[in-house]
Parts: structure tokens; C-alpha cells; sequence
């Protein structure tokens, strides 16, 4: 039942892009875990969960609300939120650290070069 998270999103090529570039390496749709997230890193068990703003009702310009089916729509884009934040807080239960990504923010390439510098500094840490 993840028809609501498309894999391979452009938002989640474009990051993994970024991130491989850099040397980092990871594993994608991680199904050991709740949610199976987006890319992980199991040595300093990292997650990072991808979200489109329409889909996970990020409060941006780029989610802008429906106009019809209003109720439909409200009712499902609250069950993603609400499981997000079940499996969120199931990840961080099990000792992982969730990054969340917005599709917004990846829109500003330093945004990217942030989260992959932060990325880099926890993998070195751990050697
Ligand atoms: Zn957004």
C-alpha cells in the first residue's frame, strides 16, 4: 500500500544524484525498515524520506490544495501526513536519525549541497 509515494520521483533521482556524486553511497527503498525510506545509510543509520508537497501536504506554494473533491483529498492527504509521522517516529524508535526531504527544497541547489555536506561529515565521523 504505497501507491501514494511514487518511487523514483524526480525530487528523489535528483538528490540521490547529488549524493552519490559527492562519494556517499546508500541504499534505496529500504524495506527492513517502517515506511521503507527513500535512501538510507546503514552505517550511521541515516534515513532520508523524499516527500512530494502535494502528496504530503507540505504547507508550501508548491502543495496548493485541490479545488474539487475537497474532502476526498483532505481525508487522504491526512492519512499520508498521519503515517509519515507513524513511521517517522517508528524510525526514530529503532535509533535512526529521519531527515525529511521537500521536493520544494531541493529547488535551491544549496539546500542540496547542504544536506549532502551534513551527510558527509556524520559518515566521517563514525570511521
Ligand atoms: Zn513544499
Amino acid at each position: 500500500m504505497r501507491a501514494i509515494k511514487s518511487k523514483n520521483s524526480r525530487p528523489e533521482i535528483q538528490i540521490r544524484k547529488a549524493l552519490f556524486a559527492s562519494g556517499l553511497r546508500y541504499r534505496i527503498h529500504f524495506r527492513d525498515l517502517p515506511g521503507s525510506p527513500d535512501i538510507v545509510f546503514t552505517r550511521i543509520r541515516v534515513a532520508i524520506d523524499v516527500r512530494g508537497c502535494f502528496w504530503h501536504a507540505h504547507n508550501c506554494r508548491v502543495a496548493n490544495t485541490p479545488k474539487s473533491n475537497i474532502d476526498y483529498w483532505a481525508s487522504k492527504l491526512a492519512r499520508n501526513v498521519e503515517r509519515d509521522r507513524e513511521n517517522e517516529r517508528a524510525l526514530k524508535d529503532l535509533g535512526w536519525q529521519c531527515l525529511v526531504v521537500w521536493e520544494c527544497q531541493l529547488r535551491r541547489q544549496s539546500f542540496v549541497k547542504a544536506l549532502v555536506g551534513r551527510i558527509k561529515s556524520q559518515a566521517a565521523n563514525r570511521t
